[in-house]
């Protein structure tokens, strides 16, 4: 069954190895890529022996320890990785604020300390008392979650830097079951200086020794790499017959890992809503900065978020030479600074690098004179909004390609938050599908 996949990150990467493992005949197979290189999102880049992730800071860790797994060994096995403890924090002020916030209260100033003892003391009372379920609005949700104290110095201007938008534009939905309530007394306990742990999620994490994210997609793209045409950009699908044709090429089966947004403009014969529903959905793009130092590392700390205005426009510094002694060279460190930009919106100009290590600089985490050079990298989409119309235009978008017998994977194909090991468990799960389909003669 000749098949296309169009994108060669981890989701069409994955895909096409399961596919292999599963019996599929590799001549078969067709990667498209616009860019030079595989990897998408999960891509790095070395620059004078600094390496970084083009698309933010990156740990691999999953929930699915076979996933974890087989990510690994396509990463060049257990050795290949380092593994650490995540050591994370908020910058407050001049000081680090335990992560999950909630839980390091203790480490405030004694004021906002009270503010948000005070404020969570109150929405967890007033849950109890009135029975509410969680607000729609993500705005609202984080006050009957967190409390007024804990919105106004953390959550609230956070989530603005990261979202670009108002709080009550986002829904609340993305937050289900990513952020487990803390139990009151682990709150109160944190507040008065006992330490407790906070939601154990990510508590380890591996990272590739060498290479960056990236060596688990250029592992994974090695025994395929006759089979990615790269610098192929797909302009133009059409239907020919039953088939799906590829800029002219036809083939059995089409699978999509290009994002929803795109689509309209490369697929002939979208219906003018379906088409709106996909070209409306909302994201954010990113700018990556990486900030090569002049000093060995001299912290344990994973990453950083940098909620308050004032620290400048990033909102997360990870500490990427601590993730592999070999991101950076022997000495020396890095780290990797992440600026969001509203989706369809222009990322600040040749300005953010001052912008950003001025904000380092007045958060106490740089001092100028140790920069060696900076480098930065630009995704146009790299987190999914969840604003209000988010479910029905996904739902929309999706029910079309699966009627029009093209199969969506991946972040932006689904219009999902999943990070790549999801990406790799959904990619996995399609491949028995594909399978399934050539054993009865290329259609389902
Ligand atoms: C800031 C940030 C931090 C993250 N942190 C983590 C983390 O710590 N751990 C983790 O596991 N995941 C993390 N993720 C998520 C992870 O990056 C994604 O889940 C994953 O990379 C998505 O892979 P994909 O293959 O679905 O999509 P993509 O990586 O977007 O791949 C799509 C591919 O299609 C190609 N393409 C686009 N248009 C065309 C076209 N017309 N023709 C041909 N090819 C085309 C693109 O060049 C790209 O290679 C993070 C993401 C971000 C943005």
């Amino acid at each position: 069954m000749k098949t296309a996949i169009l994108g060669a990150g981890v989701s069409g990467l994955a895909l096409a190895r399961a596919l292999v493992e599963g019996g599929f005949d590799p001549a078969d197979l067709h990667l498209f890529e616009a860019t030079d290189a595989v990897g998408g999102l999960c891509r790095s880049k070395t620059v004078d022996g600094f390496t970084y992730d083009v698309a933010g800071g990156h740990i691999l860790y999953s929930k699915d320890a076979q996933t974890a797994a087989w990510m690994k060994a396509a990463g060049g096995g257990e050795d290949a990785f380092v593994e650490s403890v995540r050591n994370t924090k908020i910058r407050f002020g001049d000081r680090f604020v335990k992560y999950p916030f909630e839980n390091g209260l203790g480490d405030l100033p004694a004021e906002a300390n009270f503010d948000c003892v005070k404020g969570y003391v109150e929405a967890w009372r007033e849950r109890l008392a009135s029975g509410s379920a969680a607000p729609a609005d993500f705005g609202a949700w984080v006050r009957w979650r967190f409390g007024d104290g804990i919105a106004a110095h953390f959550m609230d201007p956070y989530n603005e830097k990261v979202w670009k938008r108002s709080l009550d534009h986002l829904t609340s939905d993305w937050v289900a079951g990513r952020v487990p309530e803390a139990p009151i007394d682990d709150v109160l306990r944190g507040a008065v200086g006992i330490s407790t742990e906070g939601y154990t999620h990510q508590s380890r994490f591996a990272y590739p020794r060498r290479g960056g994210f990236g060596a688990i997609t250029d592992g994974l793209a090695g025994p395929l790499a006759d089979r990615v045409r790269l610098s192929t950009p797909v302009t133009r699908l059409a239907r020919e017959g039953e088939d799906w044709a590829v800029d002219g090429e036809r083939f059995d089966c089409v699978v999509v890992t290009l994002s929803l947004t795109d689509l309209p403009g490369l697929i002939e014969g979208v219906p003018v809503d379906v088409g709106r529903a996909m070209s409306e959905l909302e994201y954010n793009s990113l700018a990556s900065l990486l900030v090569a130092l002049d000093r060995p590392e001299h912290t344990d700390l994973s990453w950083v978020y940098l909620p308050h205005p004032e620290q400048g426009p990033a909102n997360r510094i990870t500490y990427l030479s601590n993730y592999s002694p070999d991101n950076a060279p022997d000495g020396r460190s890095s780290f990797l600074c992440e600026v969001t930009g509203r989706g369809g919106e222009a990322l600040p100009g040749a300005e953010l690098t001052g912008d950003v290590l001025a904000g380092l600089e007045r958060a106490g985490l740089l001092e100028q004179g140790e920069v060696l050079f900076t480098d930065r990298s630009d995704v146009r989409q790299a987190y999914v909004v969840f604003d209000h119309a988010y479910a029905e235009r996904r739902r929309v978008s999706l029910a079309w390609l699966e009627e029009n017998d093209l199969f969506p994977l991946g972040r932006f194909a689904r219009f999902d938050y999943d990070n790549s090991d999801q990406c790799v468990i959904k990619a996995r799960a399609l491949a028995p599908v594909l399978l399934e389909r050539t054993r009865a003669g290329g259609r389902s």
